[in-house]
């Protein structure tokens, strides 16, 4: 039996209906994917096509299929990916060069990725056997033959793959591996979607293949090499993968959670988005923020630590939700509490289509699951640890749950959770998360006007109560202003931060201001507050899909002050 099976689970898509803003989100996200340089020429014309093949043809898949289960929508464009996909190979049954026996390109293992996860969730959701036969191809012709040849991947920084006008060049090199990826370790982050194929289809070849790659990973130093850090979170979620679906050796948990802790403590930004490399905090990348909002999820559904999920609703509620542009595509900013910067603003990739835009579907589909998780050992328990709008079908082991939420939350802290069905039997546990700035003791939860009785565990508040169709549960807590240290004191001494839950608040002002005296703020509803001096404004920084293109795009938002 594989870990999981004793783990938290979330929500499966179809048991999902987001509404609200997740749900508009989604949809922006959905249309995008169908202008035209996501269609299928498109793709494999593109101009990373050459240096990454299969790099936005598998993106675009991914996204799309995902983008789609969420809204309950079909997708032609998906099933035309699947049905086309000779068109795209070589006669070895993958994009690109066929690189003599013991030689192979970094860029091409790794730009196969994507075309592996979204071949592997095209299956899941279709069980259409053109896409399982693409998967096969991929594995036998290019991946079980590079197993021989990771001891020879690079394990010291070399200077050609620094710097370069943009991400993901492909690099000549004199070796084994003839062409590296400036991307660094995007070598790695080929686990991810191995590691989702050997689930679909295992193989004892495949097998080994992954065990020689975790095992080649774990010797690198990610911070001498100065990893991407959407190579590497997306390598950890491949290891993770492995972890709880098919070895659950301790060492495999623990180069996750060590590698993910120096993610957060040497290159996380102010926002909660990323540095694109460790020591280079050039620009942000999407990728690897959605990365690390599924990590911090996942490693509470192993470890149960709180502290995994607050992160990870400020990493949503931020970085993810900064990054996502009016058209619904994702792009890239600067790194905000680094290289002096106090603002959050978009970088000059104000949009990355060839890569973020995809994969914030990936993002969004996530926080649309994770609407509840249930625990196979406690038949009438359901974790609620985020308050996004939208209906649920939980499956329990003691019976369904339908939850139809509606709230305020990120700007306010009221949820109400309409019960659409409940399977009879014994009281219900329900498990609400203490979000991050919140105070437990000023959670109310009641069902109808009878306030119930709670408990604090680990970070959460529990009522137990019977419940029946109609029944309306609501929770109240009181989300304040807090003013903390930012998140690099040794860049800018003494300097502070504000935000109202998870929320990081921004000055609206084009010059840096001194840092407003937390007595003079001003609460004004909706997360935003003014200071009665100076008339400074600061705003929650998620608001950018709601501007125009052209205010999104040069928009700048002080978060970082000093007195
Ligand atoms: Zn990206």
């Amino acid at each position: 039996m594989p870990l999981s099976s004793s783990l938290l689970q979330p929500t499966a898509l179809a048991d999902c209906t987001p509404a609200g803003d997740l749900r508009r989100r989604l949809e922006l996200n959905f249309g995008r994917l169908h202008d035209p340089e996501f269609s299928f020429e498109a793709a494999i014309t593109a101009f990373t096509a050459r240096e990454a093949p299969g790099d936005w043809l598998g993106r675009t898949l991914l996204g799309l299929t995902l983008d789609a289960q969420a809204l309950g929508r079909e997708t032609p464009r998906a099933e035309e990916t699947v049905r086309r996909w000779p068109e795209a190979c070589n006669e070895r049954g993958y994009i690109g060069l066929v690189h003599p026996t013991g030689r192979a390109d970094e860029n091409q293992v790794g730009g196969h990725n994507a075309m592996l996860r979204g071949l592997s969730e095209y299956y899941l959701w279709k069980k259409d056997p053109r896409a399982l036969a693409a998967l096969r191809g991929i594995i036998t012709n290019l991946m079980l033959p590079t197993r021989g040849l990771y001891g020879a991947y690079p394990d010291h920084l070399l200077d050609k793959l620094m710097g370069g006008p943009v991400s993901g060049l492909t690099v000549a090199h004199d070796g084994v591996w003839l062409g590296l990826s400036t991307d660094i370790g995007t070598l790695f982050f080929t686990l991810d979607g191995l590691t989702q194929a050997y689930l679909v289809d295992p193989s004892q070849e495949l097998r080994m293949l992954i065990e020689t790659m975790i095992a080649r990973y774990a010797q690198l130093d990610i911070i001498a090499l100065s990893a991407q850090t959407h190579a590497t979170l997306t390598a950890l979620r491949g290891i993770l993968r492995w972890y709880t679906e098919v070895d659950a050796r301790p060492e495999y948990l623990k180069i996750v959670t060590d590698r993910f802790q120096l993610y957060l403590d040497q290159a996380r930004t102010e926002h909660h988005a990323n540095f694109n490399w460790f020591g280079r905090p050039d620009w942000t990348e999407t990728c690897a923020i959605i990365d690390s909002f599924m990590l911090g999820v996942q490693l509470w559904q192993v470890m149960r630590e709180p502290v995994y999920i607050a992160e990870a609703h400020r990493i949503y509620h931020n970085a993810i939700c900064h990054h996502q542009r009016p058209n619904g595509g994702f792009g890239c900013d600067y790194c905000t509490g680094s290289n002096g910067d106090r603002f959050v603003h978009a970088f000059k990739w104000f949009e990355a289509p060839w890569c973020c835009s995809m994969r914030g579907a990936e993002g969004l589909s996530c926080a649309a699951r994770y609407a509840a998780f249930t625990d196979p050992a406690a038949p009438r328990d359901v974790w609620l640890p985020f308050y996004f709008e939208g209906a649920v079908t939980v499956r329990a082991p003691g019976g369904e749950l339908g939850l139809s939420a509606t709230g305020e939350y990120p700007y306010g802290g009221k949820i109400s959770y309409k019960v659409t069905k409940a399977a009879a039997g014994a009281p219900w546990r329900l498990h609400f998360f203490v979000p991050p700035g919140v105070v437990a003791k000023s959670f109310v939860v009641r069902r109808g006007e009878v306030v119930l009785p709670s408990k604090v565990e680990k970070g959460f508040v529990m009522v137990e109560t019977p419940l029946a169709a109609d029944d309306v549960i609501a929770v109240e807590f009181a989300i304040t202003l807090v003013c903390e240290s930012a998140k690099y004191p040794a860049e800018f001494p003494g300097a502070r931060h504000f935000t109202h839950g998870p929320l990081l608040l921004g000055a609206e002002t084009d010059v840096a201001v001194p840092m407003p005296a937390t007595a003079d703020l001003n609460y004004l509803g909706s997360g935003r507050y003014q200071c009665r001096r100076t008339q400074v404004l600061l705003t929650p920084i998620d608001g950018l899909t709601y501007l125009p293109e052209a205010v999104a795009r040069t928009r700048r938002l002080q978060s970082v002050f000093s007195r």
